[in-house]
């Protein structure tokens, strides 16, 4: 075998940070989406495993090489698909800890900081979203494990199966209902979007309603207070999914579309969507911490330990046994923005959407085809569906931008969603130039 130097975290360490700064510096220059075909990357890559060490600095040749070129850029300023997620530097230097630091967190002895820590920040992310007091916390990774999480205490503590949400609710409540083989019932939207209440029906069969704020493809935000009051009648879990829209309660003036959420059983919330945190990072709220700790605590002999009652393991709250350090970088993020610094990315996508949509009303054929609560905007270009899902292809392909769509009631529209660290103004003028000019060749 080669010979080589054990890495060296302290050099390689240097060089993966001064990389990580200048990929930020230059992201905005790079296609958004990457300009690559399926197969492309890993035909590029050696098929087999090196046999002998290679050095870190071949990997970073790799990752400028190959990997970026293969990346669709999230951190991207003209990002605008799906719902924009950001990753800020305080969070990614909490990742770098967390990995350094390797908690594993299967019970509270083999990571009491992780467990702590995970408590504590669920507890001031609570107190910045004004949930109730006492509401039990802790972070899954992703909203689509929260919302399973949920679902599987609310069967077990009401003794039913059926799931109940709205048409509009997201795909990960008819995949819990597909996994548990538990029923799931839509309800009809209103024209902006929103759950029906008037059709909820009987839910004495329901284990578990999920009322959504900020909904995936108009943000709309489902009458919550109604499905709070018919829930408690019919003794129905209620479970709000505010997994975009959830981070925006840290303003005031926002708190308005958040009626009601403090009835829920339980809510999940994604500081990886809108809260400046990487993928991935999801918060679970619960009101009833016993019935999700009825439903996942299963502790075998190996794992039982002498630890006091209250040395919260968090697995017992949740699917995973081994959980690792994501509070640490939620942390980071809290401590290094602040609720100002919160309220600051919030506002600056609320105001970026704003201008984007004002800029839509204002042209001649173009449309807006749903109310805006948060920083997504629905729209049309003149024309009929076929000539939009055109544009957003080769919107899409120019590199400068990338939109996605979504059916709202039964038409193809298009979503610019904003959510980015480094968008401003000028992205969206350049997003609305791009849009106009690639319409007017069509
Ligand atoms: N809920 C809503 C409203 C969403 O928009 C999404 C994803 O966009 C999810 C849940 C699923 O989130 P995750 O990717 O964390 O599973």
């Amino acid at each position: 075998m080669t010979e080589r130097p054990a890495p060296d975290l302290r050099a390689d360490g240097h060089a993966a940070i001064d990389w990580a700064a200048g990929y930020l510096e230059r992201v905005g220059e790079l296609p958004v989406l990457a300009q690559v075909a399926p197969g492309e990357i890993r035909a590029r890559l050696p098929a087999h495993p090196p046999e002998d060490p290679e050095p870190f600095s071949a990997v970073l040749r790799d990752i400028d090489e190959i990997i970026v070129p293969g990346t669709t850029h999230w951190q991207h300023p003209r990002y605008f698909a799906y719902f924009a997620a950001a990753s800020a530097p305080p969070a990614i230097l909490g990742e770098l800890i967390a990995a350094t630091l390797n908690s594993v967190a299967i019970l509270w002895r083999t990571a009491p900081a992780s467990t702590e820590l995970e408590g504590l920040v669920a507890d001031w992310v609570a107190e910045l979203i004004g949930l109730p007091a006492g509401w039990h916390g802790h972070i899954e990774d992703s909203a689509s494990t929260s919302t399973l999480a949920a679902a599987i205490a609310a069967r077990r503590a009401t003794g039913r199966s059926q799931l109940v949400c709205s048409e509009q609710a997201h795909s990960s409540v008819a995949k819990a209902g597909q996994m548990l083989e538990m029923g799931v019932r839509t309800i009809p939207v209103d024209d902006a979007f929103r759950l029906d209440p008037a059709a909820l029906g009987d839910l004495s069969d329901a284990a578990m309603v999920v009322a959504t704020v900020g909904t995936t493809a108009s943000t709309s935000v489902d009458p919550v207070p109604v499905i709070a009051e018919a829930c408690e009648r019919a003794g129905a879990w209620l479970h709000v999914d505010a997994a975009y829209a959830g981070s925006a309660m840290v303003c005031p003036e926002l708190r308005g579309a958040f009626a009601g959420v403090e009835r829920a059983d339980s809510l999940v919330l994604n500081p990886h969507k809108w809260m400046l945190v990487p993928n991935d990072c999801s918060l679970l709220y619960s009101r009833r911490p016993d019935d999700l700790r009825a439903a996942f605590s299963l502790v075998p002999e190996y794992l039982r330990t002498p630890d006091a009652e209250d040395a919260l393991s968090l697995s017992e709250y949740g699917p995973a046994l081994g959980r690792r350090f994501r509070s640490l970088k939620l942390w980071a993020v809290l401590r290094c923005y602040g609720r100002s610094g919160l309220q600051a990315h919030i506002r600056s996508g609320m105001a970026l959407a704003q201008r984007f949509e004002a800029l839509v009303e204002g042209e001649a054929g173009w449309e807006l085809c749903a109310p805006r609560p948060f920083s997504v905007v629905c729209f049309r270009a003149p024309g009929d569906d076929g000539r939009n899902a055109e544009l957003l292809r080769r919107v899409n392909e120019t590199g400068e931008i990338f939109i996605s769509h979504a059916v709202l009631g039964g038409r193809y529209v298009l979503r610019l969603a904003v959510g980015g660290m480094f968008t401003g103004e000028g992205d969206i003028d350049r997003a609305w130039d791009v849009l106009r000019a690639v319409e007017s060749e069509l």
